[in-house]
């Protein structure tokens, strides 16, 4: 499965981020992040169990995702067919409804414990099981500095 909830697709905060498709970020780390860092970023992406999810940010995410993507379609309709002065006044509408929907899904994933989350999936010697810890590179850019 190559959606989900996964530890650390960034080295820094949040410990948890959905991710559409996680192979397009194996291969952005391959390819593109130092050499060194490249074994502890690909250990500590792990899946999350759709179970350790609350329920109520799920919901609040998938809404979001679809306001989201209806927000797109609708400015990329609006510029295409109407032009730009029609473009900006239906914007400002749609804008409402796009912010609207972000407050609740920022305020959904405020109200999740992800320090518990993180610590019920990640490794069980991840740098970030201390919650001071701000990076994975906390005690070093190597798995073996990183994992000891
Ligand atoms: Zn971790």
């Amino acid at each position: 499965m190559t959606s989900g909830h996964f530890t650390h697709i960034h080295h820094g905060k949040p410990l948890i981020e959905w991710s559409d498709n996680i192979k397009e970020r194996h291969d952005y780390v391959r390819k593109i992040k130092p050499k060194r860092e490249r074994a502890l970023r690909m250990a500590l992406m792990i899946r999350v169990p759709d179970g350790l999810i609350p329920n109520a940010y799920n919901e609040a995410r998938l809404v979001y995702e679809e306001v989201w993507r209806a927000y797109k379609e609708a400015s990329r309709a609006y510029w295409e067919e109407a032009g730009h002065a029609h473009w900006e006044a239906s914007h400002e509408e749609v804008w409402g409804v796009y912010e609207a929907v972000w407050r609740a899904y920022n305020e959904a994933r405020r109200a999740v414990d992800w320090q518990a989350i993180h610590d019920a999936s990640c490794h069980q010697k991840c740098p970030m099981r201390d919650p001071a810890a701000t990076s994975i590179f906390a005690r070093g850019k190597t798995l073996k500095q990183a994992l000891r």
